[in-house]
């Protein structure tokens, strides 16, 4: 069994923070930086779930969980090398909901829905509702896929798949089924870590359904966020067959120190998850104070291997626009 907070992750999902004040009150955050967070979070509305904002330290202004996504004042002064899509993806995604670069691999934007708004997120400045693909779209994207055989792995990505239904997801699953040449079903999700109720019995029975061993992506970057009943969902998920890995980006002062980094390692390996990528930051404007530079990411790295069996090291990637797969950093 896996234990429940109370309320489902639907409500949970509908009641994050979205007003920047409210968060405020919550944690007990200065009001002093209150204006500066208004006037960012106009640009890309502030969302927190509740369950995350829980893990925050209160009166903390600094907490590494915090300012993932908390509105700020710097995210509104332009830089140069800071871009509003920087991966050169919003035309091709926004047609058709799917999304190919490299080969064998396809991404799916199933939905534009995310259960939270991630300040760095490259995709902060793509029209989401737009981009994710609606239902009666589905059947296309298919059509597409069973007459693409090269496609070997469909990634369901968004914004979240996992913001979908059961309903809809199993939909999808049992669409893909058929597409014999598709072997591999991958998912990446954040919210796992932001909802761990949404890691139930039946997601885990609809994911094995077909005949694909699932693998899901986790997106975790400190390890204060595995805390809560995310531990006990995480072995749900391992118990139930399904490979689980994690991709992280690098942050400045969210988790760009080695200590945090080795910790975030072995609280994941304990709950069943490898790490994958740590990513370097993508330049979308607004972002650019997370940035970490390279030669300060690969002493992290170095580091890291100094102190961690290989396989808890993760690949310390940066994605290009019009490379054939992301560029592994050494
Ligand atoms: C990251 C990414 C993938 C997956 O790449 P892997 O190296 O296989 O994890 C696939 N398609 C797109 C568009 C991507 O950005
Ligand atoms: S979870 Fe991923 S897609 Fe969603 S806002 Fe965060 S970085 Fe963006």
């Amino acid at each position: 069994m896996i234990p429940r907070t109370g309320a489902s992750w639907q409500q949970q999902l509908a009641s994050a923070f979205n007003r920047v004040e409210e968060l405020f009150d919550y944690l007990e955050i200065p009001q002093a930086q209150l204006p500066s967070a208004c006037a960012a979070s106009a640009g890309f509305p502030l969302r927190v779930p509740r369950e995350f904002a829980s893990r925050m330290e209160k009166g903390n202004p600094a907490d590494p969980l915090l300012l993932q996504v908390l509105p700020r004042g710097e995210e509104l002064i332009p830089h140069p090398r800071f871009t509003t899509d920087p991966l050169d993806e919003q035309q091709q995604s926004e047609s058709s909901g799917l999304l190919q670069k490299y080969h064998g691999r396809m991404l799916f934007i199933a939905t534009g829905t995310c259960a939270v708004h991630c300040r760095y997120c490259f995709r902060r400045h793509f029209p989401y509702t737009a981009a994710g693909t609606v239902r009666n779209q589905w059947t296309e994207s298919m059509e597409l896929l069973t007459r693409t055989p090269s496609i070997k792995e469909v990634i369901l990505s968004g914004g979240d798949p996992l913001t979908l239904s059961d309903g809809r997801l199993s939909d999808l699953v049992r669409a893909l089924d058929p597409i014999s040449h598709v072997k591999r079903l991958r998912i990446h999700t954040r919210l796992p870590t932001l909802l761990p109720d949404r890691i139930t019995g039946e997601l885990i029975d609809l994911m094995n359904r077909g005949r694909m061993k699932p693998v899901l992506v986790l997106h975790i970057n400190h390890p204060r966020e595995i805390s809560g009943n995310l531990p006990d969902a995480l072995s749900a998920l391992v118990n139930g067959g399904i490979t689980l890995l994690n991709q992280s980006v690098l942050l400045r002062d969210v988790n760009n120190d080695p200590d945090t980094l080795c910790e975030l390692s072995e609280s994941m390996f304990s709950c069943g998850v490898l790490p994958y990528y740590l990513h370097m930051l993508d330049p979308v404007s607004g972002a650019q104070h997370f940035e970490v530079r390279e030669n300060e990411a690969g002493k992290l790295i170095q580091d890291l291997r100094g102190r961690l069996p290989g396989y808890l090291v993760p690949r310390l990637a940066r994605e290009l626009p019009g490379a054939d797969s992301k560029t592994i950093l050494t």
